[in-house]
């Protein structure tokens, strides 16, 4: 690349005449140059030359890339868009889409705001970058723009100066580099540098300056000596001097804390030949005439580097003791070297021009950018290398998106469009109704990716997050911001069901003309929690609200029965106490199981494992107290073979039968009232309930002894205890 700036359209059209012939692709670019000189007419930059100066010297330095007709033409329009008022419908109607796309993937790349520094290091900007612009040729474009701000960047404020220098250096520079592009990225560094570190920039050029002759005269006579080796042999080549760009010697200084002596007593040789047979034929006649420094052969050409670069690098004793770095490549490598990923997919002009060629091929080579698995086998080894050394990049970070503002959000692997509502503000997250993924509505639980641009839909009538939601999100910043409004929803509900509560216990009070302000003292009610098998106030309220306890029953108990008895079916344990005795009674009277051939004797049902009708039983017929009806699971009897005898159900109508269960759940408030509403809800009477919390796991083991009809009864029951919240699990026990 030749570096200097294009002043007029002549330069332009000079350079691409060079090789793009097709008249087509010609007029493209003469109508672009055209469209962007009129929309940028008035505009001008810091420099006080027009704006136009810029686009048409990125246009002037892609063409320098070699790169399509399409690619200069958005390089001229690359700003267009972004400040003058050109629509994306209005460029497509007059170019083509796929020019839209590179000049809208290069506005949005130039939006991306950082607002965190710490959060959003370099390396995060460089994968965003590459994974934003999909396609080679937005980043060539940018690059290239970046690099002519850079060349005209002294018209700046110094603090601006320094930020996009140090920008530079650190997410355009390596992206040149990883793109093997080492012309741009080498100026880029060298221009970053210079505004950096002046003094140190001014030092080592002059340190540059004043070794250049001596310098000079070496390389000068080992090219001439190399020159006169290589003609004898017949092998074709060029050979020539290179110096090292001021950065590389600066960072050599710094990192390898070397003397700028030690850097600059290298002194490096480039030979281009034409075959590769020829590059190791060079480097068998230098090796075989000047001795070579052990460890310092790299073959590059068998083993490419990660961005596609070849070449032989050896190092060689001189005269007079003098280090040589030896270089030695074809032209194509060559032009690898210098131009990269550029050089690779340089624009040919096929000798049919289809505009869609351009766009087709490098789209198939470019596949990486899409989709991890568009690695194809048809891409040469040294490229797939590269490929997926981007892609991890890419894809092993974390993910990147932006606000349609282009504010850059970076979230975990996996998150979704909740995660990043929680993330732009709490109160967007509880108000989400619906979610924009590159402007398509999708499901909330979408796992977004790097580059998505998304938007969130809020509404006040929201109802707020849901439960489910904490199905899928993925932060800890979003699940606690959930959880914490479900909580205070909860406490809110509370609040609703113990003004319920206290309102029914007032009726019922009332109603039986007691003064409700004489009982209704929280301290007087709290002496009754433990007959109601409740912990605290809320609790004795809520269960009143949702019936789990009747008023009625409440009112009764603190009055002493001194009224007129009201009596409620649906009562915990103690208030059942009569009423459960009645029961049990007529359980064991007529026990409803039959022993064949035995009439007369005496059957009771075992109270350790409770048998129930449906539960396949066994007799033990014990010593004077008849025959014991077991479960034949029962460990009692599991060992007593002996003395069991066949026993059978008979069929009993509205039998009441124990059975008891044990319940294990997260503890929680309410908890045991809403175990005692489902058995109540199945009609089964609580003979006995015991609830402890396991301090140690926050689980409750709630042990329940119930009346029910037989084992689907008892089923039915267990289903449906399993569906209240919180519970783990629940089982039959044995005593
Ligand atoms: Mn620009």
């Amino acid at each position: 690349m030749r570096s200097e700036l294009a002043t007029c359209k002549a330069d332009l059209m000079n350079e691409v005449s060079l090789y793009i012939k097709n008249e087509d692709s010609i007029a493209l670019i003469d109508k672009a140059y055209n469209f962007a000189y009129e929309q940028h007419d008035g505009q001008f930059r810091k420099s006080g030359e027009p704006y136009f100066v810029h686009v048409l010297n990125v246009a002037y330095i892609l063409a320098e890339l070699r790169v399509g007709p399409s690619t200069i033409a958005a390089g001229l329009l690359h700003d267009t868009i972004e400040d003058c008022d050109v629509t994306s419908e209005q460029m497509t109607a007059m170019f083509s889409a796929e020019i839209t796309m590179l000049v809208e993937a290069v506005t949005k790349i130039g939006n991306l705001e950082f607002k965190d520094e710490k959060e959003y290091l370099a390396a995060n900007h460089r994968k965003i970058f590459i994974a934003l612009a999909k396609d080679v040729r937005v980043i060539l474009i940018k690059l290239v723009d970046r690099l002519h701000n850079m060349r005209t960047l002294q018209f700046m404020k110094p603090e601006k100066q320094a930020k996009i220098a140090s920008e530079t250096l650190e997410v355009y520079a390596p992206i040149a580099h990883r793109l093997g592009i080492s012309e741009i990225k080498n100026e880029l560094e060298d221009l970053s540098f210079h505004y950096l570190h002046p003094e140190d920039y001014y030092m080592i050029a002059k340190l540059v300056e004043n070794k250049k002759a001596e310098r000079d005269q070496q390389v000068t006579r080992m090219i001439s000596d190399i020159g006169t080796n290589l003609a004898m042999h017949d092998i074709p080549y060029r050979i020539f001097g290179r110096s090292k760009h001021l950065y590389s010697i600066y960072k050599k200084m710094e990192t390898k804390n070397k003397r700028f002596d030690e850097i600059l007593d290298l002194l490096a040789i480039r030979i281009i030949t034409k075959s590769i047979t020829n590059c190791y034929e060079v480097l068998g006649h230098i090796h075989a005439t000047y001795r070579p420094i052990p460890g310092r052969l790299k073959d590059y050409i068998a083993m490419p580097k990660m961005n596609m670069y070849q070449s032989l690098h050896t190092t060689i004793v001189g005269d007079e003791g003098r280090i040589f770095e030896v270089q030695i490549r074809t032209e194509d490598m060559d032009s690898i070297a210098e131009k990269g990923i550029a050089a690779h997919w340089a624009y040919k002009e096929g000798k049919q021009y289809d505009p869609r060629s351009e766009q087709k091929e490098i789209e198939e080579k470019l596949s990486i950018f899409k989709d991890l698995d568009a690695v194809t086998k048809d891409v040469s080894e040294s490229a797939s290398d590269f490929m997926d050394a981007i892609t991890k990049d890419i894809f092993e970070a974390n993910v990147y998106v932006m606000t349609p503002k282009g504010r850059v959000i970076g979230l975990p692997n996996g998150a979704t469009t909740i995660d990043f509502a929680y993330r732009v503000h709490t109160e967007v997250g509880h108000s989400t109704v619906g979610a924009v993924v590159n402007e398509m509505l999708v499901p909330l639980n979408t796992v977004l990716k790097t580059g998505d641009v998304v938007q969130i839909r809020t509404s006040k009538q929201s109802n707020g997050p849901s439960e489910d939601w904490l199905k899928f999100v993925n932060t800890n910043q979003a699940k606690n911001k959930i959880r914490n409004f479900l909580l205070k929803k909860e406490v809110e509900r509370k609040a609703e069901f113990t003004d319920k509560g206290e309102q029914l216990l007032r009726d019922e009070f009332r109603k039986r003309s007691f003064n409700e302000k004489e009982f209704m003292e929280h301290k007087k009610l709290e002496s009754f929690y433990k007959d109601f098998q409740v912990s605290n106030y809320v609790d004795f309220m809520y269960a009143i609200a949702v019936k789990s306890i009747s008023a009625s029953a409440v009112v009764e108990k603190i009055t002493n029965g001194k009224q007129t008895k009201v009596m409620d079916t649906e009562r915990l344990s103690k208030i059942y106490a009569k009423e459960t005795a009645d029961r049990k009674k007529q359980a064991t009277s007529k026990s409803g199981i039959y022993v064949a051939g035995v009439d007369s004797m005496k059957i009771t049902i075992a109270q350790c494992c409770s048998p129930i009708p449906g539960d396949n039983i066994a007799g033990y017929i014990t010593k004077g107290e008849g025959v014991k009806v077991h479960r034949d699971t029962c460990p009692n009897i599991i060992n007593e073979k002996k003395r069991l005898i066949t026993v059978e159900w008979e069929e009993i109508k509205d039998g009441k039968y124990e059975a008891s269960i044990a319940t294990l759940a997260h503890d929680r408030n309410f908890l045991l009232t809403d175990l005692v509403t489902v058995v109540s809800q199945y009609k089964a009477s609580l003979t006995y309930v015991n609830s402890v919390v396991n301090n140690d796991s926050l689980t409750t083991t709630t042990k329940m002894t119930l009346l029910v009809t037989n084992i689907d009864h008892l089923h039915i029951i267990m289903t449906n205890l399993r569906k209240v919240n919180n519970v783990i699990s629940v089982e039959r026990t044995i005593k």
